[in-house]
């Protein structure tokens, strides 16, 4: 092994940035290089970015910033620091960084993160390396696996990445040009990785993608699998206890899915399904290829199978043409689902996007009070599917020490907080609670029976 040298990752963004920031340090272990906490002690810092949106992407600037300090303060002592770019702004804008961020000496975008090492060597050697390309081969062959300590370090719960990139062209979103076309990973080759993680304590994983749900990997067989039959087969793997699936689209929602949720005990009951908008016209000018009254049809499909599945969505508001009819719409449609929570956006214009090219772009002050408008209605449904908690019991998969000494804290079925006096012997177990008392964000709650191994443990 090399010296040991430290990396410092900071990831922005989304679930599968933070599972990419994990590959890439497992990349870099066999190089010599350990994980830091802190950027200030370390020898290469590696931002991963998003660029979802404008102030996403801004944020990797200012972060660059500080980042350029600590690069000169450690020059000073005669230290030398690396400072790599990577994700969907390095993806996006390339070379443009450095010429912005003279400081950064690695731009490295979202499919070449196994050429990391040799990026590196070529940065000491040269001053700096850039690779953006799309590359054919795949990726997830190339990046090491973590190590059985990482893996046990990382806790209970994990990511894995089943399909990457997206062929649907929304016309606000970057996806599909940052992240390239839709690929799924072989069958084989993430049912081996759930097992390594099985293996090392976790027991519950979610599958991750833009498109999860449009996951089309080859099966042992050579033939497809679809995401039904992947969660079929991973709910067999011994430990794992719970299953999860996110990012979706509604119009790959498949009637096998919709099955799996009334079919697979250890598919959990919650569904992130970004909508976007409930206005017809506003859907069609986002090219998002379905109608109001489709998406409605799934989520009613998906109730008849699992009649307590809790709902989650993504929408965009002030999307151009975005009239108050059409934000009526979204609003109405929000009332009529009653959402566990979701996640709401003021449009932000994408560069090469067909959204950024329409004339009809909406005022800020009118994006940010429909924002306002929606979110109150969201908290509402949000705070009122909390409430509609208390007195229940379920179970809670406890994921590490809590806030105050005493507590430790889980997450429901519907992947909801729950905060409980629990000894931390319960953390990786599942246990059940019931539910006392509710915040907006977090449940409270008491184990429903004192387990045996609570008892043995504490
Ligand atoms: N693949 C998912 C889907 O089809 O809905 C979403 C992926 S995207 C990474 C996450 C969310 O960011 C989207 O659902 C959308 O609400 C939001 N988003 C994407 N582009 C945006 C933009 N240009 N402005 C504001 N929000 C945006
Ligand atoms: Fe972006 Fe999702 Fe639309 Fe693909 S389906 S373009 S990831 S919003």
């Amino acid at each position: 092994m090399k010296g040991t040298r430290k990396v410092f990752v900071k990831s922005f963004g989304c679930q599968m940035n933070v599972y990419d920031s994990q590959r890439m340090t497992d990349t870099l272990a066999p190089e010599g290089y350990v994980e830091t906490a802190t950027a200030e002690d370390a020898d290469l810092i590696i931002l991963n970015t998003c660029h979802i949106r404008e102030k996403a992407a801004e944020k990797v600037y200012s972060e660059l910033g500080r980042m350029r300090r600590l690069k000169d303060d450690a020059a000073a002592n005669d230290r030398r620091v690396l400072i790599a770019v990577a994700g969907c702004v390095a993806q996006a804008e390339g070379k443009e960084i450095v010429r912005r961020a003279p400081a950064v000496d690695i731009v490295v975008g979202s499919q070449n993160y196994h050429h990391l090492p040799g990026l590196i060597a070529r940065a000491e050697r040269e001053g700096h390396a850039v690779n953006t390309e799309f590359p054919v081969d795949d990726k997830f062959d190339h990046l090491a696996g973590p190590s059985r300590a990482a893996m046990r370090g990382r806790g209970v719960t994990a990511f894995v990445t089943v399909q990457e990139g997206c062929d649907k062209f929304c016309t606000f979103c970057v996806v599909p040009f940052t992240r390239g076309a839709e690929t799924s990973r072989a069958a084989d080759k993430i049912s081996a990785e759930v097992e390594r993680l099985a293996d090392a304590g976790v027991c519950e994983v979610t599958l991750i993608g833009q498109n999860v749900n449009a996951y089309h990997g080859a099966g042992p067989d050579g033939r497809p699998w679809s995401l039904a039959r992947l969660l079929e087969h991973l709910a067999r793997v011994r430990g794992i206890e719970r299953l999860r699936y996110t990012t979706s689209h509604p119009l790959d929602m498949a009637d096998d899915l919709i099955a799996a949720h009334r079919d697979l005990p250890a598919l959990m009951p919650q569904l992130h399904l970004p909508v976007q908008s409930g206005s017809d016209r506003i859907l069609a000018a986002m090219n998002r290829r379905h109608t109001r009254a489709d998406y409605l049809d799934v989520i009613s499909r998906l109730l008849e199978s699992r009649p307590d599945m809790a709902l989650s969505s993504d929408f965009i508001v002030g999307f151009p043409g975005e009239t108050e009819d059409d934000f009526a719409a979204t609003l109405s449609l929000v009332d009529e689902i009653g959402y566990s929570g979701a996640f709401s956006f003021k449009y932000s214009p994408r560069p090469g996007t067909h959204g950024a090219e329409m004339t009809d772009q909406v005022d800020e002050a009118v994006k940010s009070e429909r924002l306002h408008r929606l979110q109150h209605a969201i908290d509402y449904q949000q705070a009122a599917f909390n409430r509609h908690c208390v007195s229940r019991t379920f179970d809670v998969l406890f994921e590490r020490p809590g806030r105050h000494p005493g507590q430790i804290v889980g997450r429901s079925p519907y992947l909801q907080p729950v905060q409980v006096e629990a000894p931390s012997s319960l953390i990786g177990e599942i246990a059940s609670v019931t539910i006392t008392e509710v915040s907006t964000n977090s449940l409270f709650g008491a184990l429903a029976r004192q387990p045996a191994l609570a008892a043995a443990g504490a």
